[in-house]
């Protein structure tokens, strides 16, 4: 049977990143014996025309649509990333009988909101596995059992027998990517059994940890060193746990280091000790990233993070013995947050983050349903949306800390410190030439090293947004 992908993430900024999750489903329905077509609409310019052109050349028997995320997560300046949906929809049925299945990181957190909302047949959570492969039997085999519309799950198994890395040049422009600095990403395990309140990673991949053998790892990334790539992201829920096979991974790919580089944004702060940052060093990482949410030990137990703020004191006693960059990841506004918490937190975050490092720091903290958090909003009487109306950006916030005085001290705070930077800020418009650029001139991921630069340089020159 013939099947169209649509891989339908457009953001570009900060940097594109490149599609796993639909060519892995891609190859798995290649491997199932299925005629595949990838349309990614990451870089052309007209994505309607090329539907169009892509239907009409593929003549699909099914259509795929991969949803990377729902909105930019961002309460000061939320984006949607699903508006078009409905519309895609809708052209599809225009031009084809084929049926419509949505799948991808967004579908896990909200699979039937999304089916409903986006007008598809099928709705598959997870990874692309054989309950994927087996509703395409069905299709093909002329839909009888296949009830529709009907959320199903995608995979079964440790890792899902899938590759760990997709032969990317046979789907996507790599050349596009490598030229916008995109990295590869790189999953060493799935799952997570942690349960911070606000998280919806356990639904959708799992509670239970699957590791994937080191060995296996490395030899993946050596074959992606082999057709050019240089730079890689770990994309684990978390990478650092559990501890001993973080360490046996980058053990893997030490001898990989003069011909790659590698980051991982993931690390959580408890497993985080000076034995780690060396093996990292010497594996060739250039750069990590520490989700630390809070430096409050209130904010961190209504989280559930499961650390409080000595851990977090202690992380970065350890980051600074090291010399890979470090992007450190706060999150304010969480259940038990105060202006004192916050402002607890940021004094930290001065303290603590190194100016040659970046704090990411977000304001509030997006709902989804299903979640300990969710829960919490509820009872507080802070959200009345309905489960399908959660696709529309909501957030919660503690009541005792009100939003303008949250985003003041937040802006102050970055005024001071350009190494600071706020979820949702501003980038100039013209920020992709500048990556463009800078990929010309030899700039190298992580990107966000260079945004202290940047912003130096935009503010003298007057132009920052
Ligand atoms: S550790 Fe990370 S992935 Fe796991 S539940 Fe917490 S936020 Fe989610």
């Amino acid at each position: 049977m013939n099947i169209l992908f649509i891989s339908a993430n457009r953001a570009r900024t900060p940097l594109p990143v490149m599609p796993a999750g639909a060519c892995l489903a891609a190859e798995a329905a290649a491997a199932a014996g299925h005629h595949v077509t990838m349309l990614d609409l990451m870089f052309g310019e007209n994505p309607d025309r090329a539907l169009d052109n892509a239907i009409a050349q593929s003549s699909p028997g099914a259509v795929c649509i991969s949803l990377r995320n729902i909105d930019n997560n961002a309460m000061a300046a939320p984006v949607s990333y699903i508006d078009f949906l409905p519309g895609m929809v809708q052209t599809i049925r225009k031009l084809s009988p084929a049926p419509v299945i949505i799948g991808g990181a967004a579908v896990g957190v909200m699979p039937e909101e999304l089916l409903r909302r986006g007008g598809a047949d099928f709705a598959i959570t997870g990874d692309a596995g054989d309950g994927f492969t087996g509703l395409l039997g069905l299709i093909e085999s002329g839909g009888d059992g296949a009830k529709t519309p009907s959320v199903l799950p995608g995979s079964t198994g440790p890792c899902n027998g899938t590759a760990v890395i997709p032969d990317f040049g046979r789907w996507v422009n790599v050349s596009r990517y490598r030229a916008a600095m995109a990295s590869v990403p790189v999953r060493t395990k799935s799952g997570c059994g942690f349960g911070c309140a606000y998280c919806t990673y356990g639904a959708i991949n799992g509670k239970k940890v699957n590791i994937r053998g080191p060995e296996e790892v490395a030899r993946a990334i050596e074959k992606c060193i082999a057709r050019g790539f240089r730079d890689f992201e770990f994309v684990d829920d978390v990478f650092n746990f559990p501890k001993e096979h973080a360490i046996a991974v980058c053990r893997a790919i030490a001898p990989l280091r003069r011909r790659a580089r590698f980051q991982c944004l993931e690390l959580n702060p408890l497993f985080l000790d000076g034995e780690l940052l060396m093996e990292m060093e010497r594996a060739g990482f250039n750069a990590i990233g520490v989700t630390v949410e809070s430096a409050s030990d209130a904010v961190l137990r209504g989280l559930n993070k499961g650390y409080g703020a000595k851990e977090v004191r202690e992380a970065a006693r350890v980051v600074a013995r090291h010399g890979m960059r470090c992007m450190w990841l706060f999150m304010l506004g969480g259940p038990g947050e105060t202006e004192e918490t916050a402002r607890q937190t940021l004094a930290f975050a001065e303290d603590a983050v190194r100016p040659g490092d970046l704090a990411y720091v977000t304001c509030g903290i997006r709902l989804y349903p299903g979640t300990p958090l969710e829960k919490t909003a509820r009872a507080e009487g802070l959200l009345t949306a309905t489960p399908e109306e959660m696709l529309e950006p909501v957030f919660y916030r503690s009541p005792a800390v009100p939003l303008p005085a949250m985003l003041a001290m937040v802006e102050d705070a970055a005024r001071r410190n350009p190494h600071f930077h706020i979820a949702g800020e501003r980038l100039p418009r013209f920020a992709p030439q500048l990556l463009k650029i800078g990929g010309m001139l030899g700039l190298r991921p992580p990107l966000w090293r260079y945004s202290p630069m940047m912003k130096r340089g935009l503010s003298a020159l007057g132009l920052r947004p």
